[in-house]
């Protein structure tokens, strides 16, 4: 199918942006790297009025080390994500996560702003950013807010993004030594969207997990915290084999849904062999 017919526009800066957002409400789309929202538009599953190309907005794309922690802008694509030594180096669990997100092609023009803006319950970034205690910038004419990635995540494809507002970059807190991070998914082939992946940020000390944010996706509506899973794990006295207690307490986080990929026993079953792997991994 074709798109319904839009207006297209072109903004050379993000106060010329978010002005046309503000002329056109509800009816104009913000279009990043178009990998989620040109199927919608052509399956016309959105109708918007106008769509308001970011792509050439200047100072939206760039990855930096500040003094709050690692700032990854909007603009930023999956694949330079992926490739930066910079992630590398300041938010590894990202840097693990991103060859997961679709298909190379997909990560050559998906946004971080597209994927937090969409917020899909499965995707990658979104887990990673709640176990990283990381910040969602966002601005409006004449106003900027942080949000908390924790707060932000608000339902399936729904977020505290209000309208007339653009994420323009998230933000990382410094990671200080010894937390560790580790990213890993199962899904049915790769490039597919997670039927269900694990975030873990993790204190490892004498070669055992003492505190953790662990933040699941592909389970709930949002990337799901495993709050009594941390509590297990940081709980946990020395001789437990605390990987078995945590995948026991695992079953107080998870509702999954159950859906033509997989039932909510096939994903609570899922969820308990990343726990376990991911575990053996951070502390390895
Ligand atoms: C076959 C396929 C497989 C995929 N697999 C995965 C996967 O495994 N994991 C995963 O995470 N994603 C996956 N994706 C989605 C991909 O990562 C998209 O890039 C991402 O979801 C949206 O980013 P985008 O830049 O393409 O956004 P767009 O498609 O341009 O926009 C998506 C939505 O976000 C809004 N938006 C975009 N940027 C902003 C902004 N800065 N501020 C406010 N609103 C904004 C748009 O208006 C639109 O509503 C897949 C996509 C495809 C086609």
């Amino acid at each position: 199918m074709k798109p319904a017919p839009f207006a297209y526009h072109r903004p050379a800066s993000l106060e010329e942006a978010l002005a046309l957002l503000e002329r056109y409400g509800p009816d104009g789309r913000i279009l990043a790297g178009g990998q989620s929202l040109i199927p919608a538009l052509n399956m016309r599953l959105a109708t918007p009025a106008a769509l308001i190309d970011i792509n050439r907005v200047p100072g939206l794309d760039g990855i930096s080390l500040e003094r709050e922690g690692l700032v990854i802008g909007a603009l930023a694509r999956h694949e330079t994500v992926e490739t930066s030594s910079l992630v590398a180096r300041h938010a590894p669990l990202i840097s693990q996560a991103m060859p997961h997100v679709g298909h190379r092609a997909i990560r050559a023009r998906g946004t971080v702003g597209g994927s937090v803006a969409l917020a899909d319950p499965a995707a990658e970034l979104p887990a990673c950013l709640i176990a990283l205690d990381a910040i969602i910038r966002v601005a409006r004419s004449g106003i900027q807010r942080e949000i908390p990635a924790v707060k932000y995540f608000r339902g399936i494809y729904t977020t505290d993004l209000a309208q007339g507002e653009i994420v323009t970059a998230v933000v990382v807190p410094p990671i200080r030594l010894p937390w560790r991070g580790h990213f890993d998914e199962l899904a049915r082939r790769h490039g597919d969207y997670a039927l269900v992946g694990l975030a873990a940020h993790c204190r490892v000390e004498d070669g055992a997990v003492k505190e953790a944010r662990l933040a699941f996706c592909g389970v709930g509506a949002t990337p799901v915290r495993a709050l009594h899973t941390e509590l297990a794990l940081s709980a946990a006295q020395p001789g437990i084999n605390a990987s078995v207690e945590a995948c026991r307490a695992l079953d107080a986080d998870l509702d999954p849904p159950g859906d033509v990929h997989a039932s909510p026993a096939l994903r609570r079953h899922l969820a308990r062999v990343l726990l376990a792997r991911t575990l053996a991994e951070i502390v390895a």
